[in-house]
């Protein structure tokens, strides 16, 4: 590679997170990829929880947004107000959107897709299940007591993940690679910037927009109560007498806003929408 493509490479890995599409996710078959740790002993993975709002089943998402818990380890408003509309749901249809709501999990990881029509020597952000990364570390760790550091640039080796099966019975099967071909010198260098990427995927300002979708969506409940409510409700849930405040404030304000059942929406998410968040939801937790 010339200077010049050198630099455009290491400019495009740069702002990967910033501009540049998704995340690589595991498509069905077999997928060769190699991880990348920067620095020895550094945790170089992240967990990422993130909430798809929608405001029915089957619905659009409306609002996305990024699990503080999971990802920070600080509170999530998101997952009290869920918390506290699934003590409230009336049957079982509010129930099931309600769980979909929850958070799913994910593990972004920095690396090198090997094979398939993705493969590129130019490092990106992989998108893994908690299970699969879970498995990923086992392996690593079998390898590591013989001496191996598998995410090494180095001496590392490629992993061959499979995917199989569709929505809820997706499985990934995690083995060390046969053969690893070998990194390209300075690719460590050019790691994409997850923390930009998560930012800017999963925290772009949403929160307020999933709060009202869930006041409004969970009808009878929440009806009418606006968002600065939600707010203060939020902060006050924990609060003895709480709960009877909120409850005569959704009796006094559900007659002037009947919004009792979400508006049917004539957008439908696109299939691969439906079965990334299908296959997600056996990491919701
Ligand atoms: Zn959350």
């Amino acid at each position: 590679m010339s200077a010049l493509q050198d630099l455009i490479a290491a400019q495009k890995a740069k702002y990967q997170g910033g501009n540049l599409g998704n995340a690589f996710k595991i498509p069905e078959g077999k997928t060769k990829i190699r991880l990348l740790q920067k620095n020895d002993g550094e945790k170089f993975w992240h967990d990422v929880g993130v909430h798809w709002i929608k405001a029915s089943i089957g619905g659009k998402v409306q609002a996305v947004v990024g699990c503080d818990d999971v990802t920070y380890d600080k509170p999530c408003k998101i997952c009290t107000a869920i918390d506290l509309a699934k003590s409230r749901a009336m049957d079982a249809e509010e129930e099931a959107l309600i769980k979909e709501w929850m958070r799913r999990k994910m593990v972004l990881v920095p690396g090198l897709v090997r094979s398939g029509d993705k493969a590129s020597a130019v490092p990106v952000i992989i998108e893994l299940t908690p299970t699969t990364f879970g498995n990923i570390l086992s392996v690593a760790e079998e390898y590591s007591s013989a001496g191996v550091n598998m995410f090494s640039e180095k001496d590392g080796m490629d992993f061959v993940i499979e995917r199989r099966g569709k929505g809820l019975d997706t499985e990934y099967t995690v083995m060390a690679a046969a053969k690893s071909d070998p990194v390209p010198a300075g690719t460590i260098d050019k790691l994409p910037d997850i923390d930009a990427y998560i930012r800017s995927q999963y925290f772009k300002g949403e929160e307020q927009k999933a709060l009202n979708v869930i006041a409004q969506a969970t009808g009878h409940s929440m009806a009418g109560i606006g968002v600065a409510s939600v707010a203060g409700m939020l902060t006050n849930a924990k609060a003895e007498g709480a709960d009877d405040e909120f409850a005569t404030a959704a009796t006094t304000t559900a007659k002037a806003a009947p919004a009792a059942k979400p508006v049917v929406e004539t957008e439908i998410a696109s299939e691969s929408e439906i079965d990334d968040l299908m296959k997600e939801l056996e990491d919701i937790g």
